[in-house]
């Protein structure tokens, strides 16, 4: 039997329901993009215990249709594998904006992100210290946070406050004496900017490691861990079925954040999506050797509390660097307002040769923040002598970020099978980023295409919340290059085709996770985690779309109509 779309539309589902071989879900009559380079299009997939069982056409899924299938009528429209989040913050910051405002992204100047702050203060007067995140270097006078600008609207309080590209801490008073007086040794890892006189001047240049457990007690923690983080959570995960997330790397968990994970797992936190943690290793921890170790044999060990949905103990994450806007991103030629400087590494090349040997000895994953091209560098550096020492395991160690990798590098990153954990929507970039790198250098930001003709494996992920979890907006970024001034004046050439694209936020970043024999691609044995869209991704370059939509960062609407994990319907459009 076989239909075309006017037939189905016309007289409804054609299926007799007496399959041989029934199976418990068929979706037929869609447009099928399937992610699978050697099946890469279809109309009907049949699922059966939470697989697809077949991949193909109406005539050829009419034997799966037994009585009791539910059949689901695509209506013609775009249907791709889950998206796959390769790099986010949806569980640990997700959590955390429990009691973080991210209301300050919307900020304009500095006097409204400081109006923000007075109100979040005033709004939780119980919670131990007031945060947010998303404030932007240019509200900063003279570019630097400075604590005296925050005690003129909170000074009775701790303030603690992430930039939005999640690398620097803007701190008031209060918190630096909080920070100091209770953890000093962590406050140190947080690198806080001093003055001549030793004070903090109230930047803290890695708050990225700031874990409010370092200073605040279990007591004045733990009832806002108890019921407010986890439903920041469950939102941000409804959020993601939503916009046609399935599954997601967090790449930041802290280990005493871990059992709370685990607590809201049993609570059900995780019944809709896929998540895999990767555990924090800081730039200190290498000082107690002994520790580290410890650390990352407990974290191998939390590998059996992995199930089907959460996934831990395989993965690490690292910073090498910071990023172009913080001017923390490590460079190989100096910044461009700032002759000799260029930028500030995490780690010297002998600790990461070091920090690398260990991991890849225990064979876990190393994810390693490294937007500049010299701590790309240092990153592959130390890859590559781990490798030599421990010869070839399926390591896949990642860059996260990879924003400016040189041509040579990217050849030795495709030699040693290293990935390229990319988020497009950060290549928007902003006014900073430019006069920092400077023009000419913006023309090899990011460099996709050259990335992929490298033969680099390269995914694409939203690095939430930093940039909104809809693919769509980063998948309108990578195939058009446009950047924050309307232009596509930084290395145009780098765009990459739309079906690239889709692939690299499914296929590819299953391949990321080191989940590709299970995930990514709609293939006979994969699981069904899949999406109906009422508009196709596969358009989003388009003069159509482009002309129709609002296409503002964050206001992008939900173009998706259902979504499926197992073949279980996790979202669907209300009517
Ligand atoms: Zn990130």
């Amino acid at each position: 039997m076989f239909l075309d779309r006017v037939s189905w539309s016309l007289f409804g589902p054609p299926f007799k329901r007496d399959g041989s071989d029934p199976a418990d879900l068929v979706v037929a009559n869609a447009d099928i993009f399937t992610s699978d380079i050697a099946n890469p299009r279809a109309s009907a997939i049949a699922v059966r215990d939470g697989r697809i069982v077949f991949v193909g056409d109406e005539g050829g899924a009419a034997v799966h249709v037994g009585p009791d299938t539910r059949v689901i009528d695509g209506k013609g429209r775009v249907m791709t594998p889950g998206f796959i989040d390769n790099h986010c913050h949806v569980v640990w910051i997700g959590g955390m904006t429990a009691i973080m405002t991210t209301r300050l992204m919307e900020a304009t100047n500095l006097d409204e992100m400081l109006q923000m702050v007075l109100d979040q203060s005033r709004a939780n007067p119980d919670l131990p210290y007031v945060s947010g995140v998303g404030w932007r270097f240019e509200y900063a006078p003279g570019g630097a946070p400075d604590r005296e600008v925050m005690d003129a609207v909170v000074s009775d309080r701790p303030v603690l406050l992430m930039s939005i590209c999640g690398q620097c801490g803007w701190i008031n008073t209060r918190a630096a004496e909080l920070l100091e007086e209770r953890n000093p040794q962590a406050l140190r890892r947080l690198a806080p900017r001093l003055d001549s006189t030793g004070a903090c001047v109230g930047a803290l240049d890695h708050f990225h490691s700031f874990s409010p457990l370092d200073f605040f007690s279990g007591e004045e923690m733990a009832p806002v861990f108890a019921s407010a983080v986890p439903e920041a959570i469950a939102a941000v995960m409804d959020e993601a079925v939503s916009v046609g997330v399935t599954a997601m790397d967090d790449v930041q968990f802290y280990r005493p954040f871990v059992p709370w994970v685990l607590k809201y797992r049993g609570g059900g936190i995780f019944d809709k999506v896929r998540l895999r943690g990767s555990l924090y290793v800081d730039s200190h921890d290498l000082e107690d050797e002994g520790r580290l170790r410890d650390d990352l044999a407990w974290w191998i060990d939390m590998g059996r509390e992995s199930d089907e949905r959460l996934t831990l103990g395989r993965s690490l994450k690292f910073y090498i660097d910071g990023t172009m806007g913080n001017r923390t991103a490590f460079l190989l030629e100096p910044y461009a307002d700032e002759p000799g400087y260029y930028g500030r590494p995490d780690w010297t090349q002998d600790e990461f040769d070091r920090v690398i040997e260990i991991v890849d000895g225990m064979q876990l994953q190393a994810c390693t923040h490294a937007c500049g091209d010299a701590g790309i560098r240092r990153v592959i550096n130390s890859c590559e002598r781990a490798h030599k020492m421990h010869g070839d395991w399926d390591a896949r160690h990642r860059l996260e970020h990879c924003e400016f990798p040189t041509p040579g590098d990217r050849e030795r990153m495709a030699r040693l099978g290293m990935h390229a954990a990319m988020q497009p929507a950060h290549s928007f970039g902003d006014e900073l980023v430019e006069r920092f790198m400077g023009h000419e250098r913006m023309q090899g930001w990011h460099p996709w295409r050259s990335l992929q003709n490298a033969g680099v494996s390269v995914s694409f992920g939203s690095d939430w919340c930093n940039s909104p979890l809809n693919p769509v907006y980063g998948l309108l970024l990578a195939t058009t290059r446009m950047n924050y001034k309307g232009k596509t004046d930084w290395g145009p050439e780098e765009k990459i085709d739309i079906e690239d694209a889709v692939r690299h936020w499914t296929i590819d970043s299953a391949r990321a996770l080191k989940m590709e024999d299970d995930l990514g691609s709609l293939e006979k044995g994969k699981r069904a985690d899949f999406v109906i869209w009422n508009t196709s991704p596969l358009k989003v370059s388009s003069w159509w779309f482009m002309l129709t939509h609002e296409l503002e960062l964050g206001k992008l609407e939900n173009f998706v109509d259902l979504t499926a994990v197992n073949g279980d319907i996790v979202y669907e459009k209300e009517a």
